[in-house]
């Protein structure tokens, strides 16, 4: 789960991880409040959305007054940030965050997130931070430091000294460094966190270090313990559909192809998947509809499927636990309740897979049935031209 820049340094400020004073606006009538609030003499106006790339994109501007933040909070609210992280569609920015501009001296970058292959926590830190740190990280790896941390001890200040020194943090900030990335630390621990980002961090002129810009994510699989951070949730910025397979229980993934697939069981879907490739074809979705299929799940599931993308649909169940038969009334409901007017592929085998195709075939419902899975995805991918 993602949060937004504004949200994450709320929790920077409860973590004691330095940041700035800001406040959020859906208007430019909200942002002139906010920045009055602020008493600065420069302001920024950050686009608050799920993505990074905002400055380039525009979504960050500098205000030298009142009305320069008026008018740069019209140009970003309502705005579509399209970059590498958005996707072609690009995200819509309905809110932005006022804060006060500081005098950067140098932009640092400095993250926690999950090294998988050592199933550890891992700091990742640069002296080239900023916008630039994709390039970076593609072109000059050698300027980004990385240190595992022990799940057992902890960041260990000498730790956090050695990276304040390969990134070149001032010996008299050197301190501040290693506080602010043990905060860091326990945030993404007790937060369950997969990624507490601080891009950039910024040595001010001043001779502070401060977190201009924040970023967020949480393991999905431990947030129904942290009802605060379920709170944060702003479904305006996930996938529509991936949202509504949640509320079911499904496991779904949006995909660019025209063929909507409905299996139980991630190994099958992928195997679905793959031979619906084999066959030339590209799938619309993931979606496994899981163990414990329902005829309601199912009906959900199979709402999810109708689309405008989508040009048919293969329907690829094995019953082992979830019987065929409950699949079958959960597909005959759905076509009745959406009108299904692509073609529906269907192969069902297992449990009570006679009963299934009984009802399958009762409903009168145009579906091709198919005993197996080369058979079910060839006429699949046929169907969908
Ligand atoms: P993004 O990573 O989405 O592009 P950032 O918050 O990192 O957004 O902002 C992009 C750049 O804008 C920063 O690298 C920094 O140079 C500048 N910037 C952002 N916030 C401030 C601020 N409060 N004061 C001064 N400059 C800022
Ligand atoms: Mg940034």
């Amino acid at each position: 789960m993602k949060i937004h820049e504004y949200q994450a340094k709320e929790l920077f400020a409860k973590y004691n991880v330095t940041t700035q004073e800001g406040y959020v606006a859906e208007t430019k009538e909200q942002a002139v409040e906010c920045a009055k609030k602020l008493n600065a003499s420069m302001y920024v106006v950050k686009a608050q959305a799920h993505c990074g790339g905002r400055g380039k994109a525009g979504g960050v501007k500098l205000a030298r007054s009142i009305e320069e933040v008026e008018a740069a909070a019209e140009k970003i609210i309502g705005m579509r940030i399209v970059n590498k992280q958005t996707g072609a569609e690009g995200k819509l920015v309905r809110k932005v965050l006022v804060t006060d501009a500081v005098n950067i001296k140098k932009e640092y970058y400095l993250s926690l997130a999950i090294d998988n292959e050592h199933a550890a926590i891992v700091i990742i830190a640069s002296g080239a931070g900023g916008t630039e740190i994709e390039e970076i990280a593609a072109n000059q790896p050698e300027l980004i430091v990385k240190q595992l941390v022990s799940p057992i001890t902890g960041i260990k200040d000498y730790q956090a000294r050695y990276v304040a020194n390969r990134i070149g943090i001032p010996k008299a900030n050197v301190k501040e460094f290693i506080v602010m990335l043990k905060n860091m630390y326990k945030l993404f621990v007790e937060k369950d966190c997969s990624l507490v980002e601080v891009n950039p961090l910024v040595e001010t002129e001043e001779g502070k270090l401060i977190a201009i810009d924040g970023k967020v994510n949480f393991d999905d699989n431990a947030t129904f313990r942290h009802p605060d951070i379920l709170e944060l949730r702003d479904i305006h910025e996930e996938n529509p559909k991936e949202y509504e397979a949640g509320q079911h229980d499904l496991n779904y993934v949006s995909l660019d192809g025209s063929i909507g697939c409905m299996v139980n069981g991630a190994g099958l879907a992928m195997a679905t998947m793959d031979i619906i490739h084999a066959f030339g074809g590209e799938p619309a979705n993931f979606l496994d509809v899981g163990g414990t299929a329902t005829t309601e799940r199912v009906t959900a599931a199979f709402k999810l499927l109708s689309d405008k993308q989508v040009k048919a649909i293969l329907v690829n169940i094995f019953g082992g636990i979830v019987k065929c038969d409950v699949i079958a009334e959960g597909i005959v409901i759905a076509a009745r309740e959406v009108g299904l007017n692509v073609p529906l592929v269907v192969r069902l085998d297992g449990t009570n897979v006679e009963r299934g195709k009984e009802i399958l075939k009762e409903s009168g419902l145009k579906i091709y049935a198919c005993d197996d899975l080369r058979s079910a995805a060839k006429k699949a991918v046929e169907m969908a031209g």
